[in-house]
């Protein structure tokens, strides 16, 4: 089993760094050929636009769309967490290309343009105990999800949603990447 990482844009190092901690086969995707070798694939954070266009570049929206349907294991972080998205709500960012795999709506920059980087202690039940620390920058809002998605985690004060999971697909508007905590990336190992 290796994990795909799209090394496009964006923080994929540091994803790379978790997974080589967990002595996880890994590997970065820039071609669409890349995606042959993978059968989990992680998107990083970033900046979606960028990451979108380059994907577009690439010819890699296509394949990782057919085989998200068919076998692939998918996570958006931040920047990936809106590559996944099926729609995005505010006006900012219309029309930029998206996966749209996740039935899941968000916002971009959705904790507003000047707090826009905080830190959070999260409960998430699949992680269990403790709490996951959440680092959050520039970080999108799930607005909605859909009746097949379930909600792996919330804001404490808000109820803002900040993790959610379809089937094999999984979505984070945080960087667990960042947070010295590994559990994350080992459940998406086991998904
Ligand atoms: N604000 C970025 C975007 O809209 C996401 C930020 C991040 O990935 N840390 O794409």
């Amino acid at each position: 089993m290796t994990v795909g990482i799209l090394a496009l844009q964006g923080d994929f190092r540091e994803h790379l760094q978790v997974l080589q901690r967990l002595q996880a086969p890994a590997r970065l995707v820039r071609l669409p050929q890349h995606l042959e070798e993978v059968d989990r694939l992680i998107l990083p954070g970033g900046e979606s636009t960028t990451i979108g266009k380059l994907m577009v570049a690439y010819d890699l929206l296509e394949p990782i769309r057919r085989r998200a349907g068919h076998d692939l294991a998918v996570w958006g972080t931040c920047a990936g967490a809106i590559l996944m998205a099926r729609q995005i709500t505010a006006g900012e960012a219309r029309g930029q290309p998206l996966l749209g795999m996740m039935d899941i709506a968000v916002q971009r920059n959705g904790f507003g343009s000047q707090v826009n980087s905080f830190e959070a202690s999260l409960s998430l039940p699949v992680l269990g105990e403790p709490r996951f620390r959440g680092v959050f920058i520039r970080a999108p809002v799930i607005e909605s999800v859909g009746a097949g998605v379930d909600v792996l985690g919330s804001l404490p004060e808000t109820g803002t949603i900040v993790a959610a999971r379809q089937g094999r697909l999984l979505a984070a508007t945080f960087h667990p990447e960042l947070a010295s905590d590994d559990r994350f990336h080992r459940f998406f190992l086991e998904l």
